[in-house]
């Protein structure tokens, strides 16, 4: 099995994809890599998605990436009499923290620390930006408010706070749990949510203790601002458009998306483009022609990956919608303007002996007829350097390490091989023409570039790279002489 294009796709589970059958069909139309919010569902329901992700895994016999997304500090509003009250524009609205039941004068914001750190003139976003307010007054109990637009408030709904970095850590209580369920489960990847600053990223990455990999979802205003420290900080990055449009004007987003794919990209590590791919088909087995076109620009970007939310968790076609992102992405990465956009965005590095290498493995493959670039990697650190290259030949990454397969699933058009300890250069050469030819990327008469490091099993020491032909005899033969 091998996938006919490179964007990966990563589909969210809930409700609509909570068995084996439809997880096999997920895949089977082209998902990658699974979600699982943390934000729904007890530990139970989770842990039971996560074995069935692994049932197909072993069904197919081919590494499939989890991502476990964290919920983060997301700040709601307590309840209301009748459980709603509605908001009329120019009216006053006081935020305190008195447990008791909201109307249309008050309600509780079961959080000191915001009003500490709120200030007169600050925005506050109710119900994904539906409702504005604007502080006119506060003190550390209260905030008093002017309602610039109005409309239905309802019991718990969230509050963003998109002026104010706001003071509280970046894992709650229930952050925590989850992470070390998460982890405990052997999750690849875990997204951190409403991520401010780089030491949130570090946060999290002490309590992972190397078990999963850590991607920072950018969708606050204030992780713009330190966005390279971050960057530097994460093993990959999700554009959260959700609530980055809610935190920011919404026409704010598109420049954002395309500058956080571009330096993610620049920095060899995976960019997911997240949120409202093709809400539509949540309820409709169409997706409209701007969803289509929004899938086909991430596409074009060259972010490693898109992702279904509701789409794929809780609407009605869930299979199609992995079908229509497969379908958007064959069309796209087979137009000759892709293939201009891709290579006028290359970024060569010049850091590190790898990067050499990858450049030239790359470049090599343009040149003459070769039909995959195989790379050895322990850690997958080579993968994401040829991954950053854009090549338009397969990449093949060969790696021991079952968790660095699972996790480079999320790669730009990056195969994922599982292959024994490899201790000479020549067995390395003769797994990789097998997977090769296994998978269908090559045939006894093609050749195919090789890059590994010396010694062997040692992260980041990538140094060598060999064409190779197809053709087991010949590889034994030039050893001979
Ligand atoms: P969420 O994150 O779905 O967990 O809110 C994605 C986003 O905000 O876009
Ligand atoms: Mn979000």
């Amino acid at each position: 099995m091998r996938r006919q294009r490179n964007v990966k796709i990563v589909a969210t589970l809930g409700p609509a994809s909570n068995d084996v059958a439809t997880i096999r069909a997920l895949f089977d139309a082209g998902a990658d890599v699974f979600r699982l919010n943390m934000s729904h569902g007890t530990h139970d329901e989770i842990a039971a998605r996560h074995a069935m992700i692994r049932t197909v895994e072993s069904e197919t016999g081919r590494p499939i990436g989890i991502l476990a997304d964290l919920q983060g500090p997301k700040l709601r509003v307590g309840t209301f009499k009748g459980d709603a009250a509605e908001l009329a524009e120019g009216a006053r609205f006081r935020l305190d923290l008195d447990p008791a039941e909201g109307d249309a004068s008050r309600a509780q914001l079961p959080h000191p620390e915001i009003f500490a750190a709120l200030v007169p003139g600050a925005m506050l976003l109710v119900n994904d930006g539906k409702i504005r307010l604007r502080v006119d007054d506060c003190g550390p109990e209260h905030a008093d408010c002017t309602v610039l637009v109005g409309g239905t408030i309802s019991n718990r709904k969230g509050v963003n706070v998109p002026d104010v970095e706001l003071p509280v850590a970046a894992l709650s209580p229930k952050d925590r749990a989850d992470l070390e369920f998460a982890c405990s489960l052997g999750v690849d990847w875990l997204a951190l949510s409403f991520v401010q600053r780089p030491a949130d990223v570090i946060e999290a990455r002490e309590l992972a203790r190397g078990r999963t990999a850590i991607m920072a979802k950018i969708e606050k205003p204030s992780a713009l601002k330190v966005f390279d420290e971050i960057l530097e900080v994460s093993d990959g990055i999700m554009v959260a458009r959700g609530d980055l449009g809610v935190e920011l004007p919404v026409q704010d987003v598109p420049p954002i998306q395309k500058r956080l794919v571009r330096k993610s990209r620049a920095a060899a590590k995976p960019v997911i483009v997240a949120t409202q791919m093709l809400e539509s088909m949540i309820t409709s087995p169409m997706p409209t022609r701007a969803e289509v076109s929004d899938v086909a620009t991430a596409i074009y970007e060259g972010a490693d990956a898109i992702m279904l939310s509701a789409e794929s968790a809780a609407g009605a076609y869930p299979v199609e919608a992995v079908q229509t992102m497969h379908n958007v992405a064959v069309s796209v990465e087979s137009d000759p303007t892709w293939r201009e956009i891709i290579t006028a965005s290359r970024r060569i590095a010049h850091e590190t002996v790898a990067d050499g290498i990858v450049a030239a493995a790359r470049e090599i493959a343009e040149t003459t007829d070769i039909k995959a670039i195989c790379c050895f990697t322990e850690s997958g650190s080579t993968a994401g350097k040829v991954a950053r290259e854009r090549p338009f030949v397969p990449i093949i990454a060969l790696s021991h390490k079952t968790e660095a397969l699972r996790r480079m699933c999320l790669y730009w058009g990056t195969h994922c091989v599982a292959t024994g300890p490899v201790d000479r250069f020549k067995s390395a050469v003769i797994n990789a023409v097998r997977a090769a030819r296994d998978f269908g990327f090559a045939e006894e008469t093609d050749q195919i570039v090789v890059t590994a490091g010396i010694p062997f099993n040692v992260p980041g020491t990538t140094n060598i790279l060999r064409v190779a032909p197809c053709d087991e005899r010949l590889i034994f033969r030039a050893e001979a002489e």
